[in-house]
């Protein structure tokens, strides 16, 4: 049976309004609700899908980030997932932490933990980066399967669905394997009451990527973080006719 580490990243929530800070170094995060990247909620699920089919054996969950990065942590273990790993990256350390520094990370503990599946999401909705499930695999040598809509075993190897511009590509990976999970490869369970109860005693160990010999020096320095032009506000016109005059006017048509 499989051994299977999930990535999850703690975002700030999907429905919140994000607010640019005033000096354009980056965007609020003080007081903004934060919650489990969304597609790392899939990421999860599966995992516990492959455990309930018993495909896999452990589930262990790691965050990179903050002392709150335990947050998701915590949901983690409460939806299922049996032991959890926080690399704690805080402070100005964080704010330059990249894709590449995540995927040097999630590779050490996928080869100290020896598990033979990383489940990662397709993207963070943060920073939109989706490198890191493809650095992961690049790092470990490993075969990978990205924006997976659907997983079935076989005999030695995963048959993953992909999802893939106005389609769907099937590929047969052999173990290990990376995954990254799309929207549709599932619908996430909420956390019980009682799971969460039960979650507070599940295990989880803090480690520093220094204690891993992962060095998270900045590689790219961040200029400015600007908000998206504002729309001008549209005109009504009465019919057809007068759109297109106005079209032609506008030289938008001849
Ligand atoms: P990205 O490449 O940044 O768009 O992230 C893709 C996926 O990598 C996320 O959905 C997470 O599963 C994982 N990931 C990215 N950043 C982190 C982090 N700080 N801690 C744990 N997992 C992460």
């Amino acid at each position: 049976m499989a051994r299977v580490l999930v990535g999850v990243k703690r975002v700030i929530d999907y429905a919140v309004k994000v607010r640019v800070k005033p000096d354009k170094t980056g965007v609020v995060t003080e007081g903004v609700k934060h919650s489990m990247n969304p597609f790392d909620e899939i990421a999860v699920e599966e995992a516990i899908r492959l455990k309930e089919k018993k495909i896999a054996s452990e589930i262990i969950a790691v965050s990179c980030g903050p002392p709150q990065a335990q947050e998701v942590l915590r949901t983690a273990l409460a939806m299922g997932v049996d032991k959890a790993i926080h690399v704690d990256v805080a402070g100005p350390e964080y704010e330059t932490l990249q894709p590449l520094h995540v995927s040097k990370i999630l590779a050490k503990i996928a080869q100290n933990e020896k598990v033979d599946i990383v489940i990662v999401g397709k993207q963070a909705i943060d920073d939109d980066c989706n490198q890191t499930a493809q650095m992961t695999a690049g790092i470990l040598g490993w075969a990978q399967a990205t924006f997976c809509s659907k997983i079935e075993k076989g005999d030695q190897e995963l048959t993953v669905t992909r999802e893939v511009d106005g389609g769907l590509e099937t590929v047969k990976c052999k173990l290990p394997t990376v995954i990254s999970a799309d929207l549709r490869l599932n619908e996430p369970r909420y956390a019980t009451l009682p799971n969460i109860m039960k979650a507070k005693k599940k295990p989880l160990q803090k480690i520093t990527p220094k204690d891993l010999g992962v060095d998270t020096s900045p590689r790219v320095q961040i200029l400015s973080v600007e908000d998206p032009p504002t729309r001008q506000a549209g005109t009504i016109v009465p019919d057809v006719d007068t759109l297109i005059s106005r079209l032609k006017e506008s030289g938008h048509i001849q």
